[in-house]
């Protein structure tokens, strides 16, 4: 049994002709200490999967299917249970730490509180430990005394990570966790969320728009288009020979990180993800592929098939003997199938 499993999971917003199905059908599994990327432009509901694995989604979500943590079905927990599940089974880290911590209140206090509410610790041993998880993800303890205005955006997106820690959670849900960030600071908390996952094995869904920053920290990616996962395979096969079009995209579409020498000339992906609630026939991705075949615009699905060992993508040119497509771009795809 894998730490975390989801198994088609279904989101929708709201209901009726205005519903917004930003989750369909997704299947993942994350095993102890395994690192899984998330990737996806923008829209495709990432963090609509994010939120769900806490249920921290707002009323309006209808939610199917199920999120096993530990064999433990999120979505059926009573409340009591959950709030205690999402500190030490499961924590988030959020994109722009700015809105999570709290204005009025010192760090130190902040990182202590949920040691305080769901570890019984006595005020001096939870204030002890926010010192020390302070200077594990490398402010010095003294920085507990300040307030989040008092800090840099990385030195904030540190406090955030020091609270996701407090309470030792099997997982860490890093959502987004350096977009908001300069390049060479994010670089800094993309090394410190690696050693910190891997010094404590913990188990770590990362979340971004970036194939590349996925592929230098994750051991599997996943790759979400028009809220279902459209590949999932090894993080490195993923990103540097992806089987699906639209990961083959996306993967030269973004510069690499803190490494200029391999910025590639961004090939760009024209227009955007589909609005969920007026998806395309066929293949969501067609009308933006660059070797779409006609039945792609009639064929639904397609389903997730075998791109190789323990690699997957769905669409129809993956060949069952595993491998990928052409690259978009690439006419002869289009004219020999
Ligand atoms: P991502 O994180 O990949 O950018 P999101 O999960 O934020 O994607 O969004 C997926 C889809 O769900 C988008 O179409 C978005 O507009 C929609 N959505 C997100 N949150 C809400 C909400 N609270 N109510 C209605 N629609 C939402
Ligand atoms: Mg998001």
């Amino acid at each position: 049994m894998s730490l975390l499993e989801i198994k088609d999971l279904h989101v929708t917003y709201g209901s009726g002709a205005g519903a917004v199905p930003a989750v369909r059908g997704v299947d993942l599994t994350v095993g102890a200490g395994q690192k899984l990327g998330i990737a996806g432009e923008s829209g495709c509901g990432k963090s609509t999967l994010a939120l769900a694995l806490l249920r921290l989604l707002p009323a309006s979500a209808k939610l199917s299917g199920e999120i096993l943590l530990d064999g433990e079905d999120v979505l059926t927990m009573k409340w009591g249970r959950l709030r205690a599940v999402r500190w030490a089974g499961a924590s988030i880290v959020f994109q722009g730490a700015m809105h999570s911590l709290n204005a009025v209140h010192r760090i130190g206090d902040q990182i202590a509180e949920p040691l305080l509410v769901h570890r019984q610790a006595t005020p001096a041993a939870a204030r002890g430990r926010a010192r020390d998880l302070l200077e594990q993800v490398g402010l010095p303890a003294a920085r507990a005394d300040a307030y989040p205005h008092e800090l840099s955006g990385g030195q904030r997106q540190r406090v955030m990570i020091a609270m996701a820690l407090a309470c030792d959670p099997q997982v860490i849900v890093a959502d987004e966790p350096t977009t908001a960030l300069d390049v060479m600071i994010q670089a800094q908390i993309l090394r410190l969320i690696e050693r910190l996952v891997a010094d404590q094995d913990i188990s770590l869904l990362m979340i971004s728009h970036d194939l590349a920053v996925l592929a230098d920290t994750c051991d599997r990616l996943a790759v979400m288009y028009a809220g279902r996962v459209v590949e999932e395979g090894p993080a490195q096969q993923v990103f540097t020979g992806a089987a699906h079009p639209y990961s083959t995209a996306l993967s030269g579409a973004f510069p690499r990180i803190g490494d200029p020498a391999s910025r590639r000339a961004p090939r760009g992906l024209p227009g955007d993800p589909p609005d969920p609630a007026a998806l395309p026939s066929g293949c969501t991705f067609h009308p933006r592929c660059p070797v779409a075949l006609d039945e792609c615009a009639t064929t639904a699905g397609p389903e997730l098939r075998d791109a190789g060992p323990a690699w997957q993508a769905a669409c129809l040119l993956v060949r069952p003997d595993g491998g990928p497509v052409a690259e978009p771009g690439a006419e002869e795809a289009r004219s020999t199938s």
